[in-house]
């Protein structure tokens, strides 16, 4: 067993720093190209979803269900068959929803930027008229979040993610007590980063919130409702829209979820849900805005995937393909780095990311040591709004797309990336 390198003497510091300073010219010989910096579907998941452009070509049956041909302008919202499709999946009725585009980041965006001009629901202004619009974020938590909070203007709260999801204390305080606090983002499902996924107790305490603002909105972004790893430990969420029905809350929550990662990101389907009014009082704003989404794409998904089970057994070859890089990155992280109390990383059982803390002060310069040696990580700071990491500890390990050779040869470098970071720190 490795000992602690806060038993180390000064003398073992100096000698291991020299000797994992070689290994590390080394690598650096090697003019490697890895990267681990985003949560991307490699090239043999994209491959799984390609039956999906055969489906309308040899058919040629371009009608919805209802007999709309899908390759004019009109509806709205989602042709049937896909509503009743992701509605089954998300347990939501089908006029509760909204099936547009082919980014659930997109219409969180644009869900926002209509806040902020037009006000939601319930809002009695527009938000820009304002005198502050806050939200909090729990973190770690999803860079792209904080990145329309910042777009937008809209200050961000800190609050720490708990083994069981956000720091409920801390939510509950902040949301009663300042008016200006109009919403909080939420990865409720095997989180980006840490692969947390909510209680059914911190589910309950947020739709039972009384938020100061009357138009306070929990954004639920259900990326990874369906992504997981193992078939055995399966996490379960509790439906956002039913519990805060429960609490008389309905309007506060909106949905969103998307098959970026179930069929093809970029080209799948984006979907948000939310309470009658709530949809209503969207599904308006959207009027102005759009004559109707890509119908075809819906038709394609809805044919090649079939029903719920049809995405469920989907899911289970992505994970036969990302599952053993998910184990390979925990059992090099156990294999370099146990016994020497110089990280602790998250061992997630669906999503996307692994979520590593190292010593605080030292994530910067792992960053530096794997960057100068050709491995690519999400930036430092990232996973925290404004980019600041506080504690600068945080990596954001994304396993998926590098092919399990460049994984393992990654992982080498950045376990002594790892190393010698917290050497160097041993030793100041
Ligand atoms: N939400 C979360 C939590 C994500 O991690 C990602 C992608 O990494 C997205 C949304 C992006 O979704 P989309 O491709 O639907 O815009």
């Amino acid at each position: 067993m490795a000992q602690p390198y806060s038993a180390l003497s000064t003398e073992e510091i100096k000698g291991k720093l020299e000797k994992f300073y070689q290994l590390y010219k080394i690598y650096q010989g090697e003019d490697l190209k890895l990267d681990m910096s985003r949560g991307k579907p490699c090239t043999q998941q994209l491959d799984l979803s390609m039956g999906m452009y055969k489906v309308l070509e040899d058919t040629r049956d371009f009608f919805s269900e209802d007999g709309f041909d899908c390759r004019n302008y009109g509806i709205l919202d989602g042709v049937p068959e896909a509503k009743r499709l992701f509605g089954e999946l998300m347990g939501v009725p089908e006029e509760q929803l909204f099936i547009g585009g082919n980014s659930s980041l997109n219409l969180m965006y644009d869900a926002l930027a209509k806040f902020m001009l037009l006000g939601n629901a319930r809002s009695e202004r527009p938000w820009c008229r304002e005198e502050k619009v806050k939200f909090i974020c729990p973190v770690p938590g999803y860079d792209r979040h904080f990145g329309i909070c910042e777009e937008l203007g809209i200050e961000m709260i800190n609050v720490d993610m708990l083994p069981d999801g956000p720091d409920m204390d801390a939510v509950e305080a902040l949301v009663a007590q300042d008016a200006s606090i109009k919403g909080m983002w939420s990865v409720p499902m095997y989180s980006n980063p840490e692969g947390t996924t909510y209680s059914a107790e911190t589910v309950r305490r947020l739709a039972a919130m009384k938020p100061a603002a009357p138009d306070f909105v929990l954004m639920w972004d259900n990326a990874y409702m369906v992504h997981h790893l193992e078939k055995e430990r399966r996490d379960s969420l509790p439906n956002i829209l039913d519990v805060c029905a429960e609490y008389g809350s309905e309007d506060m929550p909106l949905v969103f979820t998307s098959t970026s990662k179930i069929s093809l990101p970029g080209s799948g389907l984006a979907i948000m849900a939310g309470s009658r009014r709530t949809m209503a009082y969207m599904k308006k704003r959207i009027l102005a805005q759009t004559i109707g989404p890509d119908k075809i794409n819906q038709l394609r998904h809805v044919r090649f995937f079939k029903d719920v089970d049809g995405i469920m057994a989907h899911m289970e070859k992505h994970a036969a393909i990302i599952r053993p890089k998910f184990e390979l990155v925990d059992t090099m992280l156990h294999r370099h780095l146990d016994g020497r109390e110089i990280g602790r990383w998250s061992r997630p059982y669906g999503g996307y990311f692994v979520s590593f803390f190292t010593l605080d002060g030292c994530a910067k310069r792992v960053e530096q040591l794997c960057g100068d040696c050709g491995v690519k990580l999400t930036a430092v700071g990232a996973t925290y709004p404004y980019g600041k990491d506080p504690h600068d500890a945080n990596i954001r390990i994304a396993p998926t797309y590098p092919s399990l050779e460049e994984l393992q040869k990654a992982m080498e470098i950045f376990c002594l990336a790892v190393k010698i970071a917290s050497l160097e720190q041993a030793a100041r």
